[in-house]
């Protein structure tokens, strides 16, 4: 488990790594929120402890913009502002829990461990659209009660075409988001995967799953 400490006092940050490591927790710090934000872009992380008084970035623009890109990465707000009124716009920011400085540290680690716990039930395993399934964590693709054998580009994008059923979806954001790169208008690498994709989902005689929209791109269009 990756934890994330965004905390600007270097004592309490190290105490906390210190504690954590020792728990068997990896933890990394962000001494500030423009840090923890690019941290956070970079992903891997399962659970965050944030300050709120830090330099720059506030730790509620911290939370805001981690919810507003949808992310469900629990965050336990570790603060010494023990207002209610802040207790309450920190749980309606989106954080799972708060702790108010100082704390015992044995409470704190129990309310990680809650904290990961809920956030493990929470993580979908599973994405269904009619009869097509995705199992995020075997990464195993089945169309019915077909099993379906897709290279891990094509997993990514069907993946993609399901978690935006009915939109349109262009070569530029596909290519970004499933070839990581910037696209080229001369390239018909999305094109050739679009084929691959379709001879391996449809079924003779089906509508196709995956439409073209011309001059716009592609949509997925429900089983
Ligand atoms: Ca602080």
């Amino acid at each position: 488990m990756a934890l994330l400490v965004v905390e600007d006092d270097p004592r309490i940050a190290s105490f906390l790594v210190k504690g954590l490591a020792a728990e068997g927790y990896a933890a990394a710090v962000a001494p500030d929120g423009d840090t923890a934000l690019a941290h956070l872009r970079s992903g891997g992380y399962d659970l965050v402890l944030l300050d709120l008084g830090l330099p720059g970035t506030s730790g509620e623009d911290v939370l805001r913009q981690l919810r507003q890109r949808s992310s469900e990465l629990p965050v336990i707000i570790l603060t010494a502002r023990a207002d209610v009124t802040d207790k309450v716009r920190g749980l309606d920011l989106g954080a799972i829990d708060y702790v108010t400085k100082p704390f015992v540290f044995e409470e704190l680690l129990a309310r990680i461990r809650s904290a990961l716990r809920v956030a493990g039930q929470r993580v979908p395993t599973e994405l269904a659209v009619g009869d097509l399934r995705l199992d995020l964590l075997t990464k195993l693709a089945w169309r019915g009660e077909r099993r379906i054998e897709l290279s891990p580009r094509e997993w990514s994008l069907l993946e993609l075409f399901m978690r935006h059923p009915t939109h349109v979806l262009s070569r530029a954001r596909i290519a970004n988001e499933v070839f990581g790169y910037a696209f080229d208008p001369g390239s018909n690498v999305v094109d050739v995967y679009i084929g691959y994709l379709r001879r391996k989902l449809n079924r003779p005689g089906d509508e196709p799953l995956i439409r073209t929209v011309r001059g716009a791109g592609y949509r997925f269009v429900a089983p």
